[in-house]
């Protein structure tokens, strides 16, 4: 009977070989920010072992982005989602957000790490600009839109594609934003879909040409959306990281971002407390572009080249399907969110470019 055990052990040994070797992931332990312990706070991102290869974080290597992206892979239960809120801060540089790792400048983004995803090499990889950093979000393509609202993207974003395909009511998709210009999100040229399936949309003073408004009246009244309307889609927008920025204002920059920050946390709070939404709605926080590198023309004051400042962007993704308190240093980039939100709420995003971001799915 010598043989029976010298084999079950064998099988032992296999087994906890490939649980180690086989670890797709290293979950990275989330400390506090605010906390007095002397523990440094980690980095937000975690090592993703591919192929038995761990990449580092800080890799300067441009982002490698497959072209052939497989979207017919089913995950475990997906999707419990039935709500996606998107929250776009416009235009702080990843430097002072998530690539500070004191995260001095987004406590509360910080906080809720602990139980969403977020990805360390996110990228626009399109126009940096506002008008197609929130298009390529939206309808997973990059387009160089001009960047004052006269015209609207090509393709069908994830409003119409969702409001086509449930038969939903307007009012179950909603963009809302502190730029009147965002107002061209909820439409496009393409025939067949132009002027239908069109989300409701509340921006800037009184809609397109009207001027921007103030984020704290976006905040009021995307609450106020969120209570009345209790859309399924949303997407956010919040204009004063990148309005002071433009102003050569860096401590207003930096107030912007924490203020912005704020925002985030009471409307994620303002979901977890009504009863439609809770358990059922994922949240994903980003941007529509960075800003300049300090040595790129005139720093952190403008964006809209291909510097990595303008680049590089925030994920932060929270919700019942994602994984928790865990960051992948996986290249994604902006165009992907609309494919993941397609995913989630069970739509094709017929013109998309972007790939589901698979990584940070439980
Ligand atoms: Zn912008
Ligand atoms: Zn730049």
């Amino acid at each position: 009977m010598r043989c029976p055990n010298r084999l079950l052990r064998a099988a032992i040994v296999i087994l906890v070989f490939c649980a180690v070797s086989c670890a797709k992931e290293t979950k990275i332990p989330v400390s506090d920010p605010n906390s007095n312990d002397s523990t440094v706070a980690t980095a937000p991102t975690t090592t993703k072992v591919a192929g038995g290869t761990t990449t580092s974080t800080h890799s300067s290597q441009s982002p490698v982005v497959q072209s052939n992206p497989d979207n017919s892979t089913p995950y475990n239960g997906c999707c419990a989602t039935q709500n996606v809120i998107i929250i776009v801060m416009d235009g702080p540089r990843y430097s002072e957000t998530w690539g500070d790792y004191t995260f001095a400048n987004i406590p509360n983004e910080f906080a809720l790490y602990g139980h969403g995803v977020m990805l360390a090499n996110f990228r626009n990889l399109g126009t940096t600009n506002t008008d197609s950093g929130h298009d390529a979000i939206c309808t997973g393509n990059y387009e160089n839109l001009e960047n004052t609202g006269q015209v609207l993207p090509m393709y069908p974003s994830i409003f119409q594609e969702f409001l086509k395909a449930t038969g939903k009511p307007a009012e179950k998709a909603w963009v809302v934003a502190s730029k009147d210009k965002l107002q061209i999100l909820a439409n496009c040229q393409t025939a067949g879909w132009a002027n239908q399936y069109m989300p409701r949309a509340d921006c800037g003073i009184n809609g397109l040409f009207s001027g921007y408004r103030s984020d704290d009246t976006t905040f009021v009244h995307s609450e106020r959306v969120l209570a009345t309307y209790h859309p399924n889609l949303m997407l956010i927008n919040f204009k004063d990281p990148d309005v002071h920025g433009h102003s050569s204002d860096w401590p207003g920059y930096i107030a912007a971002i924490k203020k912005t920050d704020e925002y985030i946390k009471q409307i994620y709070d303002f979901v977890e407390n009504d009863n439609v939404y809770r358990g059922k709605t994922t949240f994903i926080i980003t941007n529509d572009h960075g800003r300049h590198l300090p040595n790129v023309a005139d720093g952190f004051i403008s964006h809209g080249d291909g510097c990595d400042g303008c680049r590089h962007i925030g994920f932060l993704g929270l919700g019942p399907d994602f994984q928790q308190g865990i960051g992948f240093d996986t290249p994604y980039e902006q165009v992907d969110i609309s494919a993941t939100v397609a995913k989630l709420l069970h739509f094709n995003m017929d013109y998309g470019q972007g790939k589901v971001i698979t990584d940070i799915f439980r």
